[in-house]
């Protein structure tokens, strides 16, 4: 690229990797910075499960992401395999709920209901009925609740190659290259600066995760690292095609198309510090033996950690602010949901660039709500 790239995005994450891809697909100059490797940290460590269900469906936001972001990864499934020949680890059916005693049942189908009536798809099955659907469950079942939109992701696959797919097209890629401070221009974001190097660019997207709010002392946000401790498992014999949870309980059990299943994740406020506790795995084991108890017996494959990137309502941070007058945009702070949200929060990065509306009404996840 012999001329100043017209946006810089600092993050090589699923969310900047995602809106690098979008942004050259409409034929701009992109330069991506990263301070390590690229696709390295929160979105290599996440679960990759795929909305729309999550406790944050009921934020208009939330929801019209999830359901864009699963338009997008359909296509993308398609795109990316012919760009690059590598597949994303897309797949599944959906995830389900499992309620166990009559109690759980009569609360589970109470939820399902308020949120059919918001528009949510959702079913709720006899044991014998979701067991058929999926042939792995246990037969003490009472009621389950499907979401069949649901899919699952190697989220590490996903930004691997949404990361390459963006180089092939042209995208200047820049791993190990600590942004320290951002240049200005009066109130206006001019580029970007790691040490004595600089880069200009017409517009600066900061997408750098957990580290997003530290980067410069003018834009500061709230944003901070989320630790989440997870791990893999060799899969039941029959298969998983849903994501598990239980009604009531913290944690999940997610399918791999390889046959692995992933079990997460702990919540842990411990700064940038990364660790694997005795702590964590027995929460861990807590959740494999209220989901689904028969895995029980599986051998362990992998355990790893992450920093998601957690704002204070859990929503995103998208969009300019207000401290800077022009050149710069917000991507950052998905919290548990940044893999669902990647390709909408990137389309709609695309809009605010190239002047247009943007296709989601930013009102909920500006940096506004954050300011005094
Ligand atoms: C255990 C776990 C399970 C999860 N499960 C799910 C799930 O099932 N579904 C879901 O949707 N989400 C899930 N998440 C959340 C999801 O992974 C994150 O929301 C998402 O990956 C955030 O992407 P990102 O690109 O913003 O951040 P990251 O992937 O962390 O990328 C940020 C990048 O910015 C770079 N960077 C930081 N500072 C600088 C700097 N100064 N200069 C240059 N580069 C810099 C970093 O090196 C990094 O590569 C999970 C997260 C964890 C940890």
């Amino acid at each position: 690229m012999g001329r100043q790239p017209d946006v810089v995005i600092i993050g090589g994450g699923a969310i900047g990797c995602s809106a690098a891809y979008y942004l050259r697909s409409e034929g701009l100059q992109v330069a991506l910075v990263d301070k390590g490797s690229l696709a390295r940290e929160a979105s290599w460590a996440s679960a990759g499960i795929i909305g729309p269900s999550s406790h944050l469906q009921g934020d208009p936001w939330f929801r019209q992401a999830t359901l864009l972001s699963r338009q997008l990864y359909d296509q993308l499934d398609t795109a990316l395999f012919e760009e690059t020949g590598r597949r994303m680890g897309y797949g599944g059916r959906g995830s389900m709920t499992l309620a166990l005693s009559p109690g759980e049942a009569a609360e589970a189908a109470a939820d399902a209901e308020r949120e059919a009536a918001a528009g949510v798809s959702v079913e709720v099955l006899t044991g014998a009925e979701a067991r058929r659907r999926e042939p792995a469950l246990p037969d003490n079942l009472e009621a389950v609740i499907q979401h069949p939109e649901g899919r699952f992701l190697d989220a590490r696959n996903f930004t691997a190659t949404i990361a390459r797919a963006a180089r092939l097209k042209g995208v200047r890629m820049l791993p190990g290259w600590p942004v320290t401070a951002l240049t200005w221009d009066g109130a206006r974001v001019t580029g970007v600066r790691s040490g004595h190097d600089r880069m200009g660019a017409g517009w600066v997207i900061n997408a750098a995760g957990a580290w997003a709010g530290l980067l410069d002392p003018a834009l500061a946000a709230p944003i901070t690292p989320d630790h989440g401790q997870i791990m893999s498992l060799e899969g039941p014999e029959l298969g998983l095609r849903h994501t598990l949870h239980r009604w009531g309980r913290y944690g999940y059990i997610t399918p791999r198309p390889d046959g692995r299943v992933v079990v997460g994740a702990t919540h842990e406020e411990i700064g940038f510090r990364r660790q694997i506790t005795p702590e964590g795995l027995h929460y861990l084991a807590g959740v494999v033996s209220t989901v689904l108890s028969g895995l029980m017996d599986q051998a362990m494959l992998d355990i790893w950690t992450g920093l998601r990137p957690a704002s204070p309502d859990a929503l995103p941070i998208i969009g300019p602010d207000p401290r800077a007058s022009a050149g710069f945009l917000w991507a950052a702070g998905h919290s548990s949901s940044g893999i669902m949200q990647a390709p909408a929060t990137a389309k709609v990065l695309v809009d605010l660039v190239l002047g247009r509306k943007p296709r989601i009404p930013l009102d909920k996840v500006g940096i506004e709500r954050f300011l005094d």
